[in-house]
């Protein structure tokens, strides 16, 4: 029997006769399929236990809208290599704002529409050396707008009967492209931290925390979700962290994730619980439910893309026999589950399964710290020795750029990688190694090392989540503008 966080009414399945007595079934309060992680900016993951209909309805419009507003900018441009949504219309266009940065620093606030990229207010130079205009404005403009820059041109006299007129109805080229994000959202703190918490907290519960153990972000009695000052953001600090940020958009397999990590930090004498949130591998934050948790510790992990994932197209019938343990790889059966079948069996065995495959979105977080700490120490290693010249561009790039690190740092990293193999356990985000005082290496909570980073010098969090929003739209321009 499950309670919805919200009310605290027990949750009943959906009466089979409900549409025809509703009524009937008004104070009942109905499971639902609650998104833990906004649907549509693409979570996936779903817990039918945690709020009631009505309850998940009333935040859906409390704090879901406002908060998915936020990350418009980001969905919009990505959604032809996002994942399709489970619901909802995925071709409304909608009509973003942005700037384009130019060379010289300044900036040209336009439109983004169906990819192109157009200014808001018309704009035109005049090239004297070829005699001609260039326009830069929407085409249904342009027919307007040209005749007042022949006027213009005509008053500073030049001979417009000798000049081509071009229009420019895309700028993309022009300079970078940053998408408004922040900017121009009116209480844009309390809207994110309110679907930061309310993420926070449909995780917990989804994973077996009481209601009334969620004080930070949950108003039992006034049935709210609410924010304190309970939100830290994340900034790199550990070898590890500094080593992969930069690069994640390059190094992440999967590129952009969500990731949500449930713990509790025992760093200090009060055991907190904390949810580390990640969303697109971008928008990185604590949220503290607890400042004094009594329960029993806790980790719990989800990570998924919200890259496309498409079922693998298949003919097990037409394929040789000797490439069907890579079949059978690829559709997650294994060699045991095939063992002792005859070969007519294995075809059909894998037919059956084929059939039955879904795509996942969730990958494995465990896998992804092995992955890139081999990958961070490697490069720490390659910078130290200096040769690169076996490396390609990207690869050399990367370890040119990567910060000068002691062999003492490399040693955490493999310390990761250590714990996460013998005790199937994860620091990643939540404890790293300090090895800046050349004392005895000590374990350190990251969320406390947040916390004194965000009072002694909270502007690199600012440049920080701008540099991770910057190169989030990098990423988006290049997947965007080659359709
Ligand atoms: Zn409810």
């Amino acid at each position: 029997m499950s309670k919805c966080y919200l009310c605290g009414q027990t949750m009943v399945d959906r009466p089979v006769d409900y549409t025809l007595n509703k009524d009937k079934y008004e104070n009942l309060a109905i499971k639902h399929e609650e998104h833990i992680i906004q649907n549509a900016i693409y979570g996936r993951l779903t817990d039918s236990e945690i709020l009631c209909e009505k309850c998940g309805g009333k935040l859906s419009a409390e704090i879901d809208a406002d908060f998915n507003k936020i990350f418009h900018g980001i969905t919009e441009q990505l959604k032809h290599i996002l994942a399709s949504k489970d619901h909802g219309n995925n071709n409304f266009n909608r009509t973003l704002k942005g700037y384009i940065f130019k060379q010289d620093k300044t900036k040209i606030e336009v439109h983004i529409k169906e990819g192109k990229v157009v200014p808001i207010k018309p704009d035109y130079d005049f090239v004297a050396t070829e005699n001609k205009v260039l326009i830069y404005c929407s085409q249904k403009t342009a027919k307007h707008y040209q005749n007042k820059v022949k006027q213009e041109l005509t008053a500073k006299g030049i001979d417009i009967s000798k000049i081509s007129i071009e229009i420019i109805d895309d700028i993309s080229n022009t300079g970078e492209l940053g998408i408004f994000f922040s900017e121009g959202i009116e209480n844009f703190n309390s809207k994110i931290k309110l679907g930061l918490n309310k993420i926070a907290t449909g995780f917990a519960v989804a994973n077996g925390i009481d209601r009334t153990q969620l004080p930070c972000t949950l108003d039992i009695d006034n049935q709210k979700i609410i924010f304190t000052s309970n939100v830290v953001p994340f900034y790199p600090y550990s070898a590890l962290d500094v080593t992969i940020e930069p690069f994640r958009v390059v190094v992440e397999d999967n590129f952009p994730t969500h990731t949500l990590i449930l713990y509790t930090d025992n760093f200090s004498k009060n055991k907190k619980l904390v949810c580390y949130i990640d969303l697109f591998s971008t928008f990185q934050f604590y949220v503290i439910l607890n400042q004094d948790f009594k329960g029993e510790d806790i980790q719990k992990v989800y990570y998924q893309t919200v890259l496309k994932q498409e079922k693998p197209k298949l003919n097990i019938r037409n394929t040789r026999i000797k490439f069907l343990s890579i079949i059978a790889e690829s559709i997650g059966v294994s060699f045991d589950e095939l063992k002792g079948k005859s070969v007519e069996d294995i075809y059909t065995y894998l037919e059956t399964k084929y059939n039955q495959f879904t795509v996942s979105y969730e990958l494995d977080l465990n896998e992804y710290i092995k992955d890139i700490s081999n990958k961070a120490s490697m490069n720490l290693l390659i910078k130290k020795s200096g040769i690169t010249s076996h490396l390609g561009d990207i690869e050399r790039e990367i370890v040119e750029a990567t910060p000068e690190m002691e062999i003492d740092d490399i040693s955490a990293m493999y310390y990761e990688l250590n714990r996460i193999e013998s005790e199937g356990q994860l620091n990643y985000r939540q404890n790293f190694i300090e090895t800046t005082d050349k004392l005895e290496p000590v374990l350190y909570s990251t969320l406390y090392k947040m916390i004194e980073l965000n009072n002694a010098n909270p502007d690199i969090f600012k440049s920080y989540g701008h540099f991770k929003f910057y190169q989030l739209t990098q990423f988006i321009k290049m997947n965007e503008f080659k359709k």
